[in-house]
């Protein structure tokens, strides 16, 4: 069986064509400037045929689908002989609000309640629709499914979900900690089970997913308990761009002094908060270590306030879960930072965690980077969302 992963933002188009045989990965791509003008990188991966790398006219989605569907058949940068070969098709979506807590074959039911879930995420769902839309357009009768990635913390419960604000907001309009990055959490914590030897029912697992966005999700027996992205992905951890939590008082006050909008108010917490606002040097990492190592204050001072709140955080879920076995780091800081997996180790020392340095040091596998003799495990495990998003899309549609 061959499943084409998509996902779909505004102007941008990502995928990945993966043979579910051996869960291998045949070709992937990204389309870039939908709607503006139009860039596809299309890659195969087997077949030893040539990288497709070139601008081409992109207006809508819809021609982004056909020009991914015409290279993946391709005689010149093809790995399949047609579109009949294609047995399925996973989206990734980004909210399922409550509707949604599994992967669901996508049918014109599932897309209104998509619809439904679109004031939650009003820039991502759209795109995630239109993504759809397109791919229905063009490859007609494919099955397709939706995985969600709000959909595997719908297993917390309401003392982690609920805001402490006045009942109706939750029950009228939904307002409540929906978190992100769920897709990601279920494969990295299922992979360390696996690492572990263990049946994931047996284990309490802290995942540090850390890139440009991060959340932290609470494990416990394989459910999600707690996450620290909430009604948005705006919460939780400072971010690359984003601040993370705040107390509103500082929105009122900021948006009265300087007498900004609402709309200009997000978008300074959005786009030019985090670990760039604090360090006005750089949103990533690199950039980061690579200041404070000449001496830069606030770019240490960014870098310092990122490791202390991924602990603080983390922390915070081995008391809810009364206990940790392992702490799993992913995503493009956590899989490729060891100066960040490191400082952030060191505050777990109360609960008996040591660092193999040598281990920390590696890259691009899935490894145990604690101490044989440590009490709680520490791992590295590169995320694969895609991967989540083809076998649910198997195991809905085969
Ligand atoms: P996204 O949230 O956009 O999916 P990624 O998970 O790809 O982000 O993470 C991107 C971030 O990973 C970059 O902004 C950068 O800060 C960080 N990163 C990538 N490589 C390294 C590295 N070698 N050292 C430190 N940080 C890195």
């Amino acid at each position: 069986m061959k499943i084409l992963v998509i996902n779909a933002g505004s102007s941008s188009l990502k995928y990945q064509l993966i043979d579910m045989e051996t869960e291998s990965v045949m070709a992937k791509g990204l389309c870039e400037r939908i709607g503006i003008d139009g860039h596809l990188k299309h890659s195969p991966l087997v077949g030893g045929k040539p990288v497709f790398n070139e601008d081409i006219a992109l207006p809508t989605h819809a021609e982004a689908i056909a020009a991914v569907i015409d290279k993946l058949t391709s005689a010149e940068y093809g790995v399949v002989g047609s579109m009949k070969e294609i047995d399925a098709v996973g989206h990734r979506v980004v909210h399922g609000g409550e509707k949604f807590a599994s992967s669901v074959l996508i049918t014109d039911e599932v897309m209104k309640a998509l619809e439904e879930c679109t004031p939650f995420a009003p820039l991502h769902n759209p795109a995630n629709i239109i993504g759809i839309n397109a791919c229905r357009d063009v490859m007609g009768d494919v099955p397709m499914v939706a995985v969600f990635d709000t959909a595997f913390q719908q297993t917390m419960p309401g003392k982690a979900y609920m805001y402490a604000i006045p009942y109706e907001y939750y029950q009228n309009d939904g307002i409540r900690r929906y978190g992100f990055h769920g897709t990601s959490h279920r494969y990295v914590s299922g992979r360390c089970a696996e690492l572990m030897g263990k049946p994931i029912e047996e284990l309490k697992i802290v995942s540090c997913h850390m890139g440009n966005g991060s959340s932290i999700a609470a494990i416990d027996g394989g459910k999600c308990v707690d996450t620290s992205m909430g009604f948005t992905p705006l919460v939780g951890l400072p971010m690359g761009t984003r601040c993370g939590d705040l107390d509103a008082g500082v929105i009122q006050f900021i948006m009265n002094k300087y007498g900004i909008s609402i709309d200009e108010m997000l978008n300074i917490l959005n786009k030019k908060s985090g670990v760039l606002g604090v360090s006005g040097v750089s949103s990533d990492f690199r950039d980061l270590d690579e200041a404070a190592e000449k001496g830069n204050d606030r770019a240490q001072l960014a870098l310092d306030m990122f490791h202390y709140w991924v602990a603080k955080v983390a922390g915070s879920y081995v008391a809810a879960m009364n206990g940790v076995d392992a702490i799993v780091f992913t995503a493009g800081v956590g899989e490729n930072s060891k100066s960040s997996r490191k400082a952030i180790s060191e505050y777990f020392g109360y609960l008996g965690v040591t660092i193999d340095d040598e281990a920390n040091s590696k890259r691009g596998e899935d490894i145990m980077i604690s101490t044989p003799d440590s009490k709680v495990k520490v791992f590295v495990i590169p995320t694969n969302e895609e991967l989540v998003i083809a076998r649910d899309t198997k195991d809905i549609v085969g």
